[in-house]
This record gives structure tokens, C-alpha cells and sequence, in this order.
């Protein structure tokens, strides 16, 4: 019970990133970018049709695997494909729906602050969040072998 509360909580505590989320991923998918792929735990989750992609959104996406915006995850693999990604995006949703806007903030906050204050650090390897999405795909990695 307590955790049902909690998690509707946390989608409303989300949802003003989760918001710009699902019209960045509609918007793509409009132009049939994106494909939506379906709800797991609390991720909307939606494919990136690489092959498809404006030469520009290409360059971006060669970086990445995945992101997530809110409680919406990108992936340029299919869930069921790529189940430590999905671990790792969805670690990034739990972030949110603690911290809502404050995530994304302090996300760019501590890149910012690795790039001008730090040397040895690396501003999206080392951050936190990056850190701890990381982990949950180790966790995921190592649940799958065993
Ligand atoms: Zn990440």
C-alpha cells in the first residue's frame, strides 16, 4: 500500500520532466523516429529507429545507447535485446521520481562542476547519476549470468 502511494508520488513529483519527455518522444515518433515499445515498471519505453534518423540526430545518437527524460526511455535496442541497458535507463526514472526537476538540475550541475573543477574526472563517465545508473546495470548483468 504504502509503496503504490509512493510510486503515484513519485510519477507526480516526475512528471514535469516525464511531461517534456513524452512530447520530445511523440514528436519523434510523429516523424517515425521513435516507435513506442510499451510500460515497464515505471518507464514508457520507446525505440530509436537509428536507420531512420535525420543525419543530425544521427551524430547525436551515435553516443548513445539510450537516454531517459522523466519516466520516458529511449533505446536504440529493444528492452527484451538489451536488459542491463534497461536496468540502467530505468535506474535514471527512480533518480527523477526522487529528486523530479531537481535531477535533471544537479545532472548538468555536477557536469559542469566536474569539467571546470576537476582534471582527473570525466564529466558523463564520472557523474553520480551516471555512477549509480551504472551500477544497477552491473547488478542486472550479473543477475542474468548467474
Ligand atoms: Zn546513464
Amino acid at each position: 500500500m504504502m509503496s503504490k502511494v509512493k510510486n503515484i508520488l513519485g510519477w507526480l513529483w516526475a512528471s514535469p520532466v516525464t511531461f517534456f519527455g513524452i512530447m520530445y518522444a511523440s514528436l519523434m515518433m510523429i516523424f517515425r523516429y521513435y516507435r513506442w515499445v510499451g510500460k515497464f515498471d515505471n518507464s514508457l519505453v520507446w525505440y530509436c529507429e537509428y536507420d531512420r534518423l535525420p543525419m543530425i540526430f544521427k551524430k547525436m545518437w551515435k553516443k548513445w545507447s539510450g537516454h531517459a527524460i522523466g519516466n520516458v526511455i529511449v533505446m536504440r535496442s529493444y528492452p527484451e535485446e538489451n536488459p542491463t541497458l534497461l536496468a540502467h535507463e530505468q535506474q535514471h526514472v527512480r533518480q527523477v521520481m526522487r529528486m523530479g526537476v531537481f535531477q535533471p538540475i544537479f545532472y548538468m550541475l555536477i557536469m559542469i562542476a566536474i569539467k571546470w573543477g576537476t582534471t582527473n574526472l570525466e564529466p558523463y563517465y564520472d557523474n553520480p547519476f551516471e555512477l549509480d545508473a551504472r551500477s544497477e546495470s552491473f547488478k542486472k548483468r550479473s543477475e542474468l549470468i548467474n
